[in-house]
């Protein structure tokens, strides 16, 4: 017998008690499908903050975040969709950054990125760039990732995401030492953990797909970065343009 069941029964309960027990159960459903949805994002993400790639448990918790805000006209429908839902940390959330923005163009289109849309090419308005005085910095190439760049307050040395734009280019800096290490001695450990950065579920992805998937592939000829290269230029032309896609024609 349910707690509700056992309330219900009870002669001695007031009206106000089985609404509280009803309440409740309600209460327990919602949490139970808040996790599993929470799961699902959390599997379908690896664990990252598809804003700023970073593992939603290095900024804290992870957030459920409806791209197209909740109560935002726009998406009235959208609600409880799944296609609407990311995952997100709670920085990127938060109501100094995304909360409920959802700017939208002269046409009436979001100019906030949806990384899962299937459409838009990442690499045409944003570039992941590299140098020894700044880090690592998620810059804006157009309207549309200067917009990205703004909200999230992605690279202000003195902003709001100091902890972020830190920890990123630590990573960053560590990996292009492991760069560094191949480039000089070609050790298989140091290319196989290169790939490893690559890969989608590995932090700030994005970043190894520029600077080091391409040395794979052309100069290591390792035969998984060289799928993964044409794989990543299929959905991005900006990025098989980068990647010099058509001289690997020629490799095995
Ligand atoms: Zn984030």
């Amino acid at each position: 017998m349910t707690h509700l069941d056992t309330v219900k029964a009870d002669p001695s309960a007031s009206k106000e008690d089985i609404a509280k027990a009803e309440k409740d159960v309600e209460k327990a459903r919602n949490k139970y499908r808040h996790k599993d949805i929470k799961d699902a994002l959390e599997q379908m993400f690896h664990g990252k903050c598809a804003y700023c790639e970073s593992q939603v448990t290095t900024t804290g918790y992870g957030d459920i975040e409806h791209f197209c805000p909740k109560g935002n006209p726009q998406c009235v429908n959208l609600t409880f969709e799944w296609r609407n839902l990311l995952l997100s940390c709670q920085k990127c959330n938060d109501a100094g950054h995304k909360a409920t923005q959802f700017p939208l163009d002269a046409n009436g289109n979001p100019t906030l990125i949806d990384p899962t849309d299937g459409v838009t090419d990442i690499n045409k308005h944003i570039q992941f760039s590299w140098d020894s005085v700044d880090g690592a910095l998620v810059k804006g190439l157009d309207a549309r990732g200067k917009e990205v760049e703004r909200i999230f307050d992605l690279n202000s040395e003195h902003g709001t995401r100091k902890e972020l734009i830190k920890h990123r280019t630590q990573y960053v800096r560590n990996m292009l030492s492991v760069l560094g290490i191949a480039r000089q001695t070609g050790n298989h450990e140091a290319i196989k953990l290169l790939l490893e950065y690559c890969q989608s579920d590995a932090e700030y992805s994005a970043f190894a797909l520029v600077h080091i998937l391409p040395y794979l592939a052309h100069h290591s000829r390792v035969r998984e970065a060289i799928a993964l290269l044409k794989e990543v230029s299929q959905s991005s032309p900006a990025y098989a343009a980068f990647a010099r896609i058509n001289q690997l024609s020629s490799l095995p």
